[in-house]
């Protein structure tokens, strides 16, 4: 077999250089040809949305921006044993522990809380590991729905707890359950 026979993607056309006939010099099958396939694009259903008014259904497994959950008493549930930031392969999140004090058990469901709880939104790659890490159900990306919003200064994207633990109403109102 010669190299000229060989076809590795088995679409091999040999170009013939023939004399087009009255029909192909007035392009007449290509234009029909290209019409149909016009017409038929119009006629199906449209894969465009108009968004934002509009919006896709959200993925079941669609990562968004975290959320530090409350349990059903309106206490933040998580306890900064710092599993979040030891599986985050970005290095995003840091936090500092605090001691739970007498008169704070309506605040903290845990004797141990995250007094400081910081997410690096720019170095997030959310990938979930934090979720999948927490043992107190306290971190979540699938739940949230929420967008990481655009901004020019790099410190509007470390996120605190002031944007990231839910609010009491949504927690009771089982907001992101
Ligand atoms: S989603 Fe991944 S990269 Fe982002 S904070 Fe969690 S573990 Fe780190
Ligand atoms: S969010 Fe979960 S894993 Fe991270 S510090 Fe809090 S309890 Fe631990």
């Amino acid at each position: 077999m010669s190299i000229k026979d060989i076809s590795l993607s088995g679409k091999k056309k040999e170009v013939v250089d023939k004399k087009m006939t009255l029909i192909e010099k007035l392009y007449l099958p290509a234009i029909v040809q290209g019409l149909g396939i016009t017409i038929k694009h119009f006629f199906q259903k449209k894969v465009t949305v108009q968004y934002p008014e509009q919006q896709r259904e959200y993925s079941p497994v669609y990562r968004g921006q975290h959320v530090l959950m409350r349990d059903d008493q309106g206490r933040e549930r998580c306890t900064a044993c710092g599993l979040c930031a030891l599986a985050c392969p970005a290095e995003a999140i840091t936090m500092t522990a605090a001691e739970r004090t007498k008169g704070e058990e309506h605040l903290y469901r845990e004797e141990k809380y995250a007094a400081v709880y910081e997410i690096n939104m720019l170095r997030c790659i959310f990938c979930g590991l934090c979720e999948d890490a927490c043992p107190k159900e306290a971190i979540f990306l699938t739940k949230s729905k929420l967008h990481v919003k655009p901004d020019l200064e790099r410190e509007a994207f470390i996120y605190g707890k002031d944007r990231l633990v839910i609010s009491v109403e949504d927690a009771k109102a089982r907001k992101y359950d």
